[in-house]
């Protein structure tokens, strides 16, 4: 097994009316490849945080975040992308598709980043994936908000991800919606390997992962297989 996520003492302080607020105190945990693990906690414990920090889309205050063996906050902005691009999906809490393109544009705009080649059918397989091949050329707004977190798969999915990090990826969602979501993120952990990193408060979700984190305050305080 080898470690594709690496995290050593890791802290997290936003300047706030003048003092430092801790949000992520001294957090070191290590993610094999391939596996899947929730992070679990009350509310304001700083699991969100934590996931940005992971994924590259944050920075710490101090400690190393490795992903794939590149130091993360080694980087500048570009290449902080460029790894994003190349390793990293993401799935937000309120989806964060871009409202003025279609479902079937939003899928494309990574791999028009990533300047890959067919990117329409391939767009259109993606959304077939996630049953929404009828639905290309809706705009978010025209959609529910299950379809428009099974778009906000598929556009993770797009770039075939080493790791996939979800911020409570059914917190919106009906159970239907819900049981199918999570059965396309399982099914890419199984099928491509994917290693699953998810923010959730449903714990029937945390119980199907290999592993739970769960956060207080700040601060990791259990880690369980
Ligand atoms: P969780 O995901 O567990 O609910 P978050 O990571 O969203 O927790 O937030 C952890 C703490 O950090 C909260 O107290 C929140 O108010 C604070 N926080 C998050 N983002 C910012 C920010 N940009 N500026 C200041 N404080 C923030």
């Amino acid at each position: 097994m080898s470690t594709i996520l690496r995290l050593q003492q890791v802290s997290k302080s936003y300047r706030s009316g003048g003092r430092d607020l801790r949000v992520l105190d001294d957090i070191t945990f290590s993610v094999e490849a391939g596996s899947t693990l929730a992070i679990v906690g009350p509310s304001g414990s700083g699991k969100t945080t934590l996931l940005g920090l992971c994924a590259g889309l944050d920075r710490s205050t101090s400690g190393s975040v490795e992903l794939h063996d590149t130091r993360l906050d080694e980087l500048n902005e570009d290449q902080l992308a460029a790894v994003r691009n190349r390793y990293v999906g993401f799935i937000f809490q309120n989806f964060q598709l871009l409202p003025t393109l279609t479902a079937l544009e939003n899928v494309m705009v990574p791999l028009e980043l990533r300047q890959e080649k067919n990117i329409r059918p391939r767009a259109l397989e993606l959304l077939d994936k996630v049953g929404l091949a009828d639905r290309g050329h809706h705009y978010p707004a025209q959609l529910s908000g299950g379809e428009q977190q099974r778009v906000s798969l598929a556009r993770a999915f797009s770039n075939q991800p080493r790791i996939l990090f979800a911020d409570e990826p059914t917190g919106n969602l009906d159970a239907e919606t819900s049981e199918k979501v999570v059965k396309l993120l399982f099914d890419l952990n199984r099928e491509a390997g994917t290693t699953l990193v998810l923010v959730t408060h449903d714990l029937d979700l945390a119980a199907k992962t290999q592993r739970i984190l769960n956060m207080k305050g700040g601060k990791l305080i259990s880690d369980e297989s």
